[in-house]
Formats: C-alpha cells, structure tokens, sequence
C-alpha cells in the first residue's frame, strides 16, 4: 500500500468520522472532506507538473496546511522535504539545495512572518527551487483543483510503489549537523500503523499532537498512525504550549497525548494543571529522549494516562524501533523503552568488534527490518557508515536487553563520559537528580578534566520558589547514594537548556558552554 490507497481506505471506511482538528485556525474535516482536500490538492499539484519523484518542502509549524500537503504529496509521489520551523536562512539554503527542493510551502502566520523574506533572500543561491507558496495567499488558496478530474490522481496513485521514496526527514541535529533520512511509504506507513496498534487506536480515539510535524514523532506517530486507524489528529498550538497542550485535551476529550519528557514536564509544572479536565486520557506516547521514570509515574497518576507507552527510535528507522506495551508491568512501562516492535529486529553489539554482547551487558543498539531508512539523501558514504552490510542500523545509543527482551537505553555513545577509567552513563545520575526536592530537570554531561580525563558536570533547573543550589548541596545529597565517582563535581544552575526544536537538549553545546565557564 502506499500512503495514499491507505488515506482512501481510511476515508471510504469513516467518511463522518472526524480527521483532523486545527485549534488555532479553527478547522475542521471529517475523512471525507479531508481526503477532498488532499485530492484537490494533489491535482493542483499535478497541474503544476510535479512529477514523481519531485522535492517538494514544506516549511511551517504544526497546522491542517501540513497535513494536506503531507497527504497531497504522497498522492502524487513527490518527496515531502521537512523544513524545521526554527530554521533561518543559512540552514534552509543548505536543505533546499542539499535535496534540490522544487517547490516550497511555507507559512507566514503564526510567528513566521519572516519566512517569506528569508525564502527572498536564499532564493538567488537556490538554483533547483522554481515555486514557492505561501500558505495563507491566493497562491495557495488557488491551488486547490475542487473541479477537476480525479482519475488522473488514481493513475498517478497506481504507479507508484510503496518502495518509492516519499519523503526526506532531517535528523534532529542533536548531535551534529541534520541528516537527511531518505524514507520509503513501506516505512512509515508501516510504522506509523504498527505504533498505533500498540497503542490500540481504533476511530473513536482522539490522540493530541504538541509534537513537531516536521519531525517523525508529529507526522509518522501522529499523523499515520491516526489516518492508519481512523483516530483523530488534534493539533493543540502550532508550536508547543502546555496551557494550550492541556486545554485542547480537556476540550476535544482526547484519549492520547504526546510528548518528548520536557513537554511533559512543562505541562505538569503548569500552577493550574489541577484546572484542567483531562480525565478523557486512555494513553500516550513519551519519546525522543530519556524518559525519567518520575515523570513517567507522574503522567500516570496525574494524567490517569494508565496505558501510557514509550517508545524508542530514530528519523533514520521511520522512527520507532522498541516500544512498551499496554500490559507491560508498569514498572517495565515506565523504565524501559518496552521491547522490538512487530516485524523488526533488535540486537545489542561490542562497538569495538560487532559482535552481540550477552543479555544484560550494555552495547550499541542495532535495529533491522521494514523501518530502516533506504539512506541518507545523496550521502551514499554516511548512509554506508550507519547501515552494514546485512541491513542493520547501528543506532549511536548505548542499550541494555534483559533475558525477556526489554530494552534499557542507556545513552549515546558520544555523550558517555569516561572519568579516570569509569564509564558513567549520565542519564543514570540524572534520574537520580530528579528525586532532589529542589531540581525540576537535570542534564548531565563531561567536561575536559587534568586530572580524570572527564568531570561530570551537572545543569539543574530549580523548582518554582528555590533561587540557589550549590554543588556542594548536590554532592551532599549525593554521598552514600551514589558511587563517588558518579558525583557530579560541578553544578549549573539554568532557567533552561539550550534545545533543539524537537525538544531535545543540546548537550553538545552544553559541553561548549560548560568549557567557556570553567575556563
Ligand atoms: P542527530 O542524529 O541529528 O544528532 P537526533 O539523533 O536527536 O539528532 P532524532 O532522529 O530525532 O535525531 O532522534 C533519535 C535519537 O533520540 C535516538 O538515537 C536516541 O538517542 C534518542 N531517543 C529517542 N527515543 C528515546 C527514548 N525513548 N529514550 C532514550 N533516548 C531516545
Ligand atoms: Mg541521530
């Protein structure tokens, strides 16, 4: 199946069911008017020429304008570019010629009234892009063909193939510079539909989508999984906000929220949270990072999100690999990031020698089955550093499987820190920072030491009301608790981390700035 034939299905089966709900502009479809949309938009796609094949990026914060286009484009083929929202114009000229963008969508409400002007000024460097639309003008308004004949969108759907590549994702750039995974309909179709099931959506479902749409975990466990099952996507705000977040669940009865942890903290810091009437919640999905065990049990009892998953993953694996399951204990569902989901394969190797590490020794986590990537767009080398021979994805994340299969991460091997001979993984001392009174959220990262190698370096954020903590403090709270060299030596006290869009922190440029203030 291909994504589109997949929209149709959902759409013949619930035509009056309720599709998506955009909150800030106040819209509203049911599947049959949604997939009118998509195929009005998809001829004006075609009357464009868009062939098969095409890039067509869309540059825009989460709204119903996105999710058109995301379903226009797999209807005709074109490979949808996600532009991150944060991008200025250094980074979107890089993306527009790194994957030879014919066509761009962008907003201009919303906070990005700069967009159009920046796209201006890139536009002399970008020799591929020959259309741009903005999405609140004639131009995008006109493209809609509510007239034409839509059997010339049926031929168009019935020649291509669910391997074809349908959309370039670029990685979060936590690490490093974004990369673009080249992804197939076969992969994200499939996962979008596998995490839904795991989460047991059916039409009546209502899941609420805070989570970017540029990013798979928007538009991969959000979008598809809902059009896969016929749930409804609520898009709360076009970017995050817990007020809005919480009161678009409490509003539309949603069943499902989602979020990376530090949303989930945002929201649960909320003064009014008690306010909000989200007893409608069945279940959810935490991911993208480390999801600290009290938070979890937060969302749990406070949210009564009983059913509340984890999932694992990646851009380059469509994106989730592991995922907990609805009758996973609950200790397994808040401290593991559950076990492989259908159809795919886990393993935890030596990175020295590639060779699978016994049950319950850490390693590097490899994934393999229908989600890999088919590689980094035109990056045949990088594509090669990542996915061997056999088709395994070597992840870059330290894990841990139990004998039952359930995984543990344990970090990215590039944030693991090596203090005099020790390896210390610092989400391990971060979930210990989170039981300090004072500490609302904690990162933990190495810094250059004479002495060690590495120090551990601790960036805390204070709870509402405590205006200090000093290292000492910490380090107090720490001993007999922890292993004396797991003791963070320095402590940073911020009102917030650097983050990448996605909701992920920086540690990279933690580390940077960690080395400027220890001069
Ligand atoms: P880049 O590859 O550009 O540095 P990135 O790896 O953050 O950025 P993504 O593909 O968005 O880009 O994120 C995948 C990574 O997020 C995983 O490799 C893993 O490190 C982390 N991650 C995702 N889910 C979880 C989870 N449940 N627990 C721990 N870490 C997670
Ligand atoms: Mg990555």
């Amino acid at each position: 199946d291909t994504i589109g034939d997949n929209l149709d299905r959902t759409a013949a089966r619930f035509p009056d069911g309720e599709a998506l709900v955009d909150r800030a502009q106040g819209l509203r479809y049911t599947w049959a008017e949604f997939v009118a949309e998509v195929d009005a938009l998809a001829l004006g796609l075609l009357d464009l020429g868009i062939a098969a094949g095409d890039r067509v990026g869309i540059w825009a914060p989460n709204c119903a304008q996105w999710t058109l286009l995301q379903y226009a484009t797999a209807k005709v083929g074109a490979i949808l570019v996600n532009i991150n929202p944060a991008y200025r114009t250094h980074e979107l000229e890089f993306v527009l010629n790194q994957s030879g963008v014919r066509m761009l969508v962008a907003t201009r409400s919303f906070k990005t009234s700069q967009y159009a002007e920046m796209i201006e000024t890139v536009r002399p460097n970008t020799a591929s892009l020959e259309t741009v639309v903005i999405t609140d003008t004639d131009a995008w308004t006109s493209l809609f063909v509510r007239e034409g004949d839509l059997s010339r969108v049926r031929a168009r759907q019935a020649e291509l193939s669910a391997d074809d590549p349908i959309n370039i994702q670029y990685t979060s750039g936590t690490t490093g510079f974004p990369k673009g995974a080249t992804l197939s309909h076969h992969n994200i179709l499939n996962n979008g539909y596998f995490v839904g099931r795991l989460c047991g959506y059916t039409e009546v479902d209502r899941v609420c989508i805070p989570v970017p749409f540029y990013h798979c975990f928007g538009m991969v466990m959000g979008n598809l999984a809902c059009t896969s099952s016929g749930a409804t996507m609520v898009i709360p705000a076009p970017g995050f906000d817990p007020a809005l977040t919480l009161e678009a669940v409490a509003a539309e009865r949603c069943t499902s929220l989602y979020g990376v942890p530090t949303m989930f903290i945002a929201e649960l810091a909320l003064p009014d949270v008690a306010d909000y009437d989200v007893s409608s919640l069945r279940t959810g999905i935490m991911a993208g990072s480390p999801c600290p065990v009290e938070v979890m049990k937060q969302v749990v009892d406070r949210f009564g999100m009983t059913e509340v998953t984890i999932c694992y993953g990646m851009t380059e694996t469509s994106p989730v690999s592991t995922q907990t399951r609805k009758d996973d204990s609950l200790d397994r569902r808040v401290s593991t990031v559950g076990r492989v989901g259908p159809h795919l394969e886990s393993k935890i190797v030596d990175p020295e020698t590639g060779l699978t590490v016994p049950r319950g020794t850490p390693g590097e986590l490899c994934t393999r089955g229908y989600s890999v990537m088919l590689g980094y767009w035109e990056q045949p080398e990088k594509t090669a550093e990542v996915i061997d021979r056999a088709r395994w994805m070597h992840t870059g994340d330290l894990g841990v499987m139990d004998d039952e299969g359930y995984i543990n991460i344990t970090g990215r091997i590039k944030d693991m820190v090596i203090r005099g001979g020790e390896n210390v993984y610092p989400r391990e001392i971060e979930e210990f920072l989170y039981t300090h009174p004072d500490i609302l959220d904690a990162q933990v990262i190495g810094v250059p030491d004479q002495r060690y190698g590495e120090e551990l370096m601790a960036w805390v954020r204070l709870r509402d009301g405590v205006t200090e903590l000093t290292a000492e403090a910490v380090r107090e709270f720490a001993t007999g608790k922890l292993a004396h060299y797991k003791i963070p030596r320095y402590v940073h006290v911020v009102e917030e981390f650097p983050m990448t869009v996605t909701g992920k922190v920086r540690k990279v440029e933690m580390r940077e700035t960690s080395v400027e203030l220890l001069g």
